[in-house]
């Protein structure tokens, strides 16, 4: 008699439910396998989530999104996001108030569309365009890839990048992609998203401005397709162990166990390795994870009273604390209402909050006049938002030592530094690991 093998359906458990872990649930969903996802807090979104306060839908943090974000839009799309009313898509327009503008053209495919808003850009003398020319020309020929990884001052000083133009648009652009101080952040990466945003197509500068929160952008629709595929999304419901034996997983949530055929371990990196620091296969990748440290990003929300928009919905400040002035009102409606974001370490740590909303307000107002009084201000510090992108540094790959267990998020080995793309990359590349290696 032939023997039958009986192949069993993978049990999954997802541990997490920020973009990773919902990105991972929803992919597996496209293949009709439910899993169990274990969220600790009473929301799901992680570092991208909404919140309430004083009558308006804020965010944690104030977050952009670019058209280069190639994974978490088709993601959206697959979840039944309708972009266009999720998104303000604007074409690329850097602007830094009263000093510098670069404006993409809405004609020329990339990369001339970006090359020639640099001919055309505000502030900078002939002979800075010309170096910011060459040097996007280098970039280009060389297919953005440097044989060995340096911090990203140190790379333009060697391209001869006049100090307005690493000024007004090469450290903005690095603290927003990266969230890192150029003086340690990685080359590499900071390629990696400017080849991607600038030299594919028109369409990947565009810079994407959600419309709602982020709960209502991301979170919610990855659950809900995920949950249609029969899956359980448990809130409140923190792992505190995971064990292993030969016949799979034991995952371990208050007083209950429930066992798995495999794990995606989706909480931000700092979690992840004391929920693997016991398991002897997992020792390498806990010295990795021990090894990453972290930047903080500030987001300041200020009410005004009427509504005082700015010129443009998002507006580059340098010289000051603030580094960008994003107008919500103009995106979400809620009017009068400004969220500034101040990324990576720097002198607004020593501040108290009531000092910090004080100063930005001082700044916003010596920028944009019509911006007097706020009526009130909400200060979030979220003080690991992100890892530091060091040149050259270790990011654990999603697949591990132990057979059916994956790591999510952000920090894992991937070309984008720690971003909402980063995040849903590495989740749904996990889940896709897991459907070939059932
Ligand atoms: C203020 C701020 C601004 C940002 N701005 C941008 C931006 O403009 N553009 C951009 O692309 N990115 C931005 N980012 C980065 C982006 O938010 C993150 O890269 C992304 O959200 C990380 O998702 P993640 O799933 O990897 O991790 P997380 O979002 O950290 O998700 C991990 C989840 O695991 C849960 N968890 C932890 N421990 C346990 C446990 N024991 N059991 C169960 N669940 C657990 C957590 O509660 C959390 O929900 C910003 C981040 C911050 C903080």
């Amino acid at each position: 008699m032939e023997s039958v093998g009986i192949q069993l359906k993978p049990r999954v458990a997802i541990v997490g439910g920020g973009c990773a872990g919902l990105a991972a649930a929803a992919e597996l969903a496209e293949s009709g396998l439910p899993v169990t996802l274990y969220e600790a807090s009473r929301q799901l979104g992680g570092r991208a989530r909404g919140l309430n306060w004083k009558g308006c839908r804020l965010d944690n943090g104030q977050h952009i999104l670019l058209g280069a974000y190639d994974e978490t839009l088709r993601m959206l799309v697959s979840a039944g996001v309708h972009l266009e009313n999720a998104l303000q898509r604007l074409p690329l327009r850097l602007i830094q108030q009263g000093q510098f503008e670069l404006r993409a053209s809405k004609r020329l495919p990339a990369p001339l569309h970006i090359l020639s808003g640099l001919l055309r850009s505000h502030g900078l003398s002939v002979q800075e365009r010309i170096s910011a020319l060459q040097f996007m020309a280098r970039l280009r020929l060389s297919g953005f890839r440097i044989a060995e990884d340096e911090p990203l001052d140190r790379f333009l000083a060697r391209h001869r990048q006049p100090r307005s133009l690493i000024q007004w648009l090469w450290e903005p652009l690095c603290l927003a992609a990266l969230n890192t101080p150029m003086s340690i952040a990685s080359t590499r990466v900071f390629l990696n998203v400017l080849r991607d945003s600038f030299s594919r197509s028109r369409a990947d500068s565009d810079l994407l401005l959600p419309r709602t929160d982020l709960s209502t952008l991301l979170a919610e629709p990855l659950a809900e397709r995920a949950r249609k595929a029969g899956s359980s999304i448990l809130l409140n419901s923190a792992v505190t162990a995971i064990t292993h034996n030969h016949q799979g997983f034991c995952v371990r949530c208050g007083e209950e166990s429930a066992a798995f055929s495999h794990v995606i371990l989706a909480t931000s990196a700092f979690r992840a390795g004391d929920l693997i620091r016991d398991i002897p296969l997992l020792t390498d990748t806990v010295s990795v994870l021990d090894g990453l440290d972290y930047q903080p990003i500030y987001t300041v929300y200020l009410q005004y009273p009427g509504n005082p928009a700015l010129p443009f919905p998002m507006i580059g400040m340098t010289g000051g604390l603030v580094q960008w002035a994003i107008d919500r009102g103009s995106l979400d409606g809620q009017q009068g209402l400004i969220s500034v974001v101040i990324s990576a370490s720097g002198p607004h740590q020593d501040l108290t909050q009531q000092a910090l909303a004080e100063q930005v307000a001082k700044e916003l107002h010596n920028a944009f006049p019509q911006l007097a009084e706020p009526l009130w201000h909400k200060v979030i510090a979220e003080k690991r938002a992100t890892f530091s992108c060091r040149p050259g540094m270790l990011r654990p790959e999603q697949t591990t030592a132990l057979k059916g267990f994956y790591l999510a998020g952000d920090y894992t080995a991937g070309e984008y530094p720690a971003t909402i793309e980063g995040a849903v990359r590495s989740g749904v590349k996990c889940a896709r690991l897991l459907l070939e290696n059932p």
